[in-house]
């Protein structure tokens, strides 16, 4: 799996694009629709939209994305009622239509997809797995975690979701919202959190 990403919009978001081959999955394209759009080839099948939350940061390009090539959208399902209230999302465009709520894994073409509750920065936060890789979204940062100060967070969601990240044994690359890549093994010796 090949991985680009960007950062974008007001609050330096990760936009990622995931690509094996042909086929490909964006996550969280939280802004800034032509920068996103500039790396789709026209040879390119875009399988789908993955949010690993609902803030308004996380998902302000997903309209301007479904208009243009009609792909689904898979968010958590514990997270629609985030979603869908821009008093808890911040997300003040158009409502997103036709949001596909799961509340396991699935497979997209080529991809396996594997999806972890993981609140604390949301009720609904996830974090997703695919191959090495895991999207943890705002839940787990490089040498930090996700604020729990917002709707529907909470410290003690938190707390579990880092000993929830604990269990694993691999050393999955960890792909953020937010910050730079990391892994989770440098997570495991360095983020203040996990001591
Ligand atoms: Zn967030």
């Amino acid at each position: 799996m090949e991985i680009n990403k960007l950062t974008v919009g007001p609050v330096a978001t990760n936009v990622y694009i995931a690509r094996k081959d042909n086929e490909v999955i964006i996550v969280d394209p939280g802004a800034e629709f032509a920068r996103i759009d500039a790396l789709i080839k026209p040879s390119d099948h875009i399988l789908g939209i993955l949010l690993t939350h609902g803030h308004f940061d996380h998902i302000g390009a997903v309209n301007e994305l479904v208009n243009k090539y009609d792909i689904p959208i898979f968010a958590p399902e514990k997270e629609e009622r985030l979603i869908v209230n821009p008093k808890l999302s911040f997300y003040d465009g158009i409502p997103i239509a036709n949001i596909n709520y799961i509340n396991d894994g699935f497979t997209l073409g080529n991809f396996n997809i594997k999806m972890y509750e993981t609140p604390g920065h949301t009720f609904g936060s996830v974090t997703y797995e695919i191959d090495d890789v895991l999207f943890t979204g705002d839940t787990l940062l490089n040498l930090n975690v996700g604020r729990q100060d917002l709707p529907t967070g909470s410290e003690e969601d938190m707390k579990k979701s880092i000993e929830f990240f604990k269990t694993f044994t691999t050393d999955y690359k960890i792909r953020a919202g937010h910050g730079n890549d990391s892994t989770l093994f440098y997570q495991f010796e360095r983020n203040p959190y996990f001591k």
